[in-house]
């Protein structure tokens, strides 16, 4: 079984396979398929154009959904993972729900966007959605006046921070990815970049599936079960 001390550089990925269990459905329960809508309605810069109004509609009753989750003790794992290494912990996640900072972790990229932002299509801003009158079809900008759009990168869209990534991926003794189907891309190949680079990978998914061999140890399981075993053993160790 791969081992870290206080001196590894640990880098984890998440996709929405580990807010399963807060309840949140993933894309593959699904059937590729985001609680119900053809992701093209709803997460394309296309489907915005074509009808603001559906798309705001969808992530308004996401960032409810998402506010009502709790974190579950995969999440938790995790925060206790940066609490014992520290700057030496970093956490990307392609989830926008904001359950990873709701349990504790800071040094959280997230590089899909967050349901809890709305950006301003004119000045750029950020707006925290609680700060922001929900009630028109489409919000508008507390600063500028502009309309607002979900602060969510939508496909087709450059991943946020990819250059922090980039650098964390080169720079990593050991990366483990959590809970993602491995088909949305960039993220996707940000493993087999890390072991490419010579960090050791381990896997945590439900599904056995077909583990590539750039993944070197794998784990099936609720991300919220064994987590809390993988981080309890490395701490122990
Ligand atoms: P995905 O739905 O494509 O895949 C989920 C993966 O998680 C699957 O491989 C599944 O086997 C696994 N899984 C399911 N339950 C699990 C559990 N309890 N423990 C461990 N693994 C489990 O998700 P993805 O790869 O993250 O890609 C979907 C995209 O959709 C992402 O870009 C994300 O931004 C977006 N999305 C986000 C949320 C969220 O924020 N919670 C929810 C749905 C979709």
């Amino acid at each position: 079984m791969i081992k870290i001390n206080e001196n590894t550089k640990l880098v984890v990925l998440t996709g929405a396979g580990i807010s399963a269990e807060s309840g949140l459905k993933t894309f593959r329960d699904s059937d590729g398929l985001w609680e119900n809508y053809p992701v093209t309605d709803v997460a394309t810069p296309e489907a915005y154009q074509r009808n603001p109004a559906m798309v705001w509609r969808f992530y308004k009753e996401r960032w409810k959904q998402a506010r009502q989750a709790h974190p579950n003790p995969g999440h938790e794992a995790l925060a206790r993972l940066e609490t014992w290494l520290g700057q030496n912990f970093s956490l990307i996640t392609q989830n926008v729900d904001g359950l990873h900072t709701r349990a504790g972790n800071s040094r959280v990229i997230e590089m899909h966007g967050s349901l809890e932002n709305a950006l301003c299509l004119s000045c750029n801003s950020r707006s925290p959605m609680d700060s922001i009158n929900l009630d028109p079809d489409i919000p508008a900008c507390p600063k500028c006046g502009a309309s607002l759009r979900p602060d969510i990168v939508w496909f087709g869209e450059m991943p946020y921070r990819m250059q922090e990534i980039d650098a964390l991926l080169q720079a990593c003794d050991v990366f483990m990815v959590v809970g993602t189907s491995g088909v949305v891309y960039p993220a996707a190949g940000f493993v087999m970049t890390a072991s490419y680079l010579g960090a050791k990978t381990l896997a945590v998914n439900l599904e056995a599936g077909e583990m590539p061999h750039f993944v070197d140890e794998f784990h099936q399981g609720k991300a919220g079960e064994v987590l809390p075993r993988i981080v309890e053993n490395w701490m122990e160790a």
